[in-house]
């Protein structure tokens, strides 16, 4: 979605690849001097033209249309940048891509009018040089909010999705790894340092997308900024099923009863269904109410699970 987005360059840069280019037009030795001329002028404001309208509107149309993004990717995407200035700045870049067309259309009318050939690609080159300057402050806020963009991990959002919760070192990647008909990926997630870790479950023709998210759905809520927050309700688009695991041997670090809080506040954020499970149970014998008893690491329970993700789903 986001990772394909292009090198947004300055608008400096693209003038001078632009006027760089044209500067290396040559024309034939066989034609008349006059001629040499205009036609050389001709095709400098043409191409210079041409490097700034392909430029420009690579980038417009390489940004996936903002109000047509499944609402997972717009909610991360409102995290890390402003989005009306987003869609206003790509709306200026197809103005200056349009503007610069006219500038070239009627400057070539000029030269066909017999107007002086280097007087007019001179006008010519300070009005697209003016005109990029108009969105020099549009290209620098594409600049930085690609490089921000890039980081939201590509996460199909078609496909039924579980999210598993909980506490670090409980045994949610294992588990991931456990169910996982191929090797999950890692990805990155903005906000976490570690990546998120993205398993697939293939069953009975059916595909549902697995997921752990270190560093957002393992902590109190009262710990996070307004803008983790947010992030964190942007999974709440994205899964359909969540999975919260406790470790009741407390191997992980964490007491039964902070573990316990924790699932309080995932209730409180996330209005979904919620299969609890208790894992390392090749540990520990005692059961614990609603929580089913698994090991992630020896497959204890894992396939009644699998069946119970799939009719929850
Ligand atoms: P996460 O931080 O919740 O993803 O936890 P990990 O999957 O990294 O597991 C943390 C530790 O618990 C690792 O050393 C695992 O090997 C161990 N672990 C995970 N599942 C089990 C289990 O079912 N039984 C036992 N005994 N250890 C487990």
């Amino acid at each position: 979605m986001f990772r394909s987005l292009p090198n947004v360059i300055t608008a400096d840069e693209m003038v001078d690849k632009a006027f760089r280019r044209a500067s290396k037009v040559t024309v034939s030795k066989k034609r008349t001097i006059k001629l040499t001329k205009k036609t050389k002028e001709i095709q400098k404001i043409k191409i210079s033209a041409q490097i700034l309208e392909d430029s420009l509107s690579y980038i417009v149309n390489s940004y996936p249309n903002i109000d047509e993004l499944p609402i997972f990717y717009l909610e991360l995407l409102d995290v890390l940048v402003d989005k009306n200035k987003l869609k206003k700045s790509l709306g200026a870049l197809n103005w200056a891509k349009n503007t610069i067309a006219s500038i070239k259309k009627e400057s070539l009318s000029e030269i066909r009018r017999e107007k002086d050939p280097v007087m007019v690609k001179r006008s010519a080159f300070g009005r697209y040089s003016s005109v990029m300057k108009q969105i020099s402050d549009d290209l620098d806020f594409l600049l930085e909010s690609t490089r921000k963009l890039r980081k939201i991990p590509q996460i199909d959002s078609s496909i039924p999705t579980v999210v598993v919760a909980g506490p670090p070192n409980v045994g949610k990647s294992t588990l991931i790894r456990a169910v996982s008909t191929a090797r999950p990926e890692i990805k990155t997630y903005p906000f976490t340092t570690k990546g998120i870790m993205v398993g697939l479950i293939k069953k009975n023709n059916e595909r549902i997308q697995i997921i752990d998210t270190p560093g957002l759905l393992d902590r109190s809520m009262e710990k996070r900024n307004k803008i983790e927050i947010q992030a964190i309700i942007a999974l709440k688009h994205l899964a359909d099923l969540i999975i919260f695991m406790i470790d009741p041997t407390e191997i992980c670090g964490y007491i039964l009863e902070e573990q316990l809080n924790l699932l309080e506040e995932i209730i409180k954020t996330f209005d979904l269904k919620i299969i609890k499970v208790a894992n390392k149970c090749d540990i520990v014998d005692e059961t614990i109410a609603d929580f089913l008893p698994i090991s992630a690491k020896y497959g204890t329970n894992i396939g009644y699970l699998v069946g119970k993700i799939l009719d929850n789903i």
